[in-house]
């Protein structure tokens, strides 16, 4: 028995645990660490068993947004070189994201930059949405364009799509440190009118920003208490040309104590390692797959990501099957084992803008 157990006793009964349980949680130590991965094991097994839901991002219109969230490489003033461009036509947005269905992804994430959708935005996207799921019904659809407006979550909801994603990132004592647009009040509307329009919340956190413990302790309560359907937890990927640069706050003990603490606080909730999980995590991802229930597969809105095939390979050598995927004999999933003379980032800092797939003429990494 160790002192993680009761936390895990009682995330499976879907009961929260105290803050000083949560903190403690993070101020571990390393030699409990493994005690802490299988804890959180026993929770992610109760209610997810061994499956890894993929979910693919399509980055539908990208850079020059006019808000200033210290942390994005899209952001007003941002002298990161990513790929800058406007919304993607229909056919090319349905394109990117069967790239991802292809590759396996069970959903689908179209991502916008800017403070939020106009009107006729919301038309643009409704409509490439509905297009998208004539062909692929059994695909979920999740649309992430910022702050909305009265209307615009029940119109994308009739569209067809299934969920909205708007990550409240941090705490709120700590939100205006990372942003001076937009107040978290702001983002904790948007999530909720998603959820009140029938659109399942998808809302998440980024660590790495300078936070504290209690900040994320916070934000994942917050989390809790909104409903999350899906969590998303991001470690800062810094680019250069943004405020964050050169910010390299984790460790991947640490991001697996976060990772840890947000499955106990939302245990049923489909906890997802997002971006930032290579240059982080490192050769511990397969850890994480202990904890989480969900990634994303292959590239990110403005970095690249591993390649597809070793996300796939990960998941299978960890002993995981990817949801909705046919079985497949062990000698197949060898031979998606990454290629040995090719080995990944060791070094964070190496962070790989994105040149391929949506924005490009070039083939998606899925
Ligand atoms: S609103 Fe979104 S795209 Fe714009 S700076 Fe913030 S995170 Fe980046």
């Amino acid at each position: 028995m160790t002192r993680f157990d009761l936390i895990a006793a009682k995330a499976v009964a879907r009961e929260l645990p105290t803050r000083q349980e949560a903190l403690a949680v993070l101020a571990g130590d390393d030699d409990e660490l493994m005690d802490l991965v299988a804890a959180a094991f026993r929770v992610r097994r109760e209610f997810f068993g061994r499956r890894v839901k993929l979910n693919y991002l399509v980055n539908i219109k990208s850079g020059l947004c006019p808000e200033d969230c210290f942390y994005c490489s899209q952001r007003v003033g941002s002298a990161a070189d990513v790929l800058k461009y406007t919304w993607l036509k229909t056919d090319e947005v349905i394109a990117s994201a069967e790239a991802g269905v292809a590759g396996g992804a069970r959903r689908v994430c179209l991502v916008a930059s800017g403070r939020g959708p106009t009107d006729k935005d919301i038309d643009r996207v409704a409509s490439a949405i509905g297009a998208f799921k004539e062909r692929n019904p059994d695909i979920e659809v999740c649309a992430c364009l910022g702050l909305l407006a009265d209307g615009q979550a029940e119109r994308l909801a009739d569209a067809g799509t299934t969920a909205y994603n708007h990550n409240l990132n941090t705490s709120g004592a700590h939100y205006a440190d990372i942003c001076t647009t937009h107040e978290y009040a702001d983002r904790v509307s948007t999530v909720a009118a998603a959820k009140q329009s029938g659109l399942s919340p998808c809302s998440g956190l980024i660590a790495g920003l300078g936070e504290t413990d209690e900040d994320l302790v916070d934000v994942a309560f917050a989390l809790r208490a909104m409903g999350a359907d899906s969590v998303p937890v991001n470690f800062l990927i810094p680019f250069e040309g943004t405020p964050l640069a050169g910010q390299w706050q984790l460790t991947p003990q640490r991001c697996l104590r976060i990772l840890a603490m947000v499955r106990f606080v939302n245990p049923d909730a489909e906890v997802r390692l997002a971006g930032g999980r290579e240059i982080h995590l490192r050769t511990l991802q397969p850890l994480a797959l202990h904890i989480v229930n969900s990634i994303f597969l292959g590239d990110y809105l403005t970095s690249e990501g591993q390649p597809g095939a070793a996300d796939l390979a990960m998941i299978a050598d960890a002993g995981f099957t990817v949801e909705g995927a046919p079985a497949q004999p062990p000698d197949q999933a060898a031979d998606e084992r990454p290629d040995p003379a090719q080995p990944q980032p060791a070094h964070p800092g190496l962070v790989h803008v994105r040149r391929r797939g949506a924005g490009t003429g070039l083939p998606a990494n899925t």
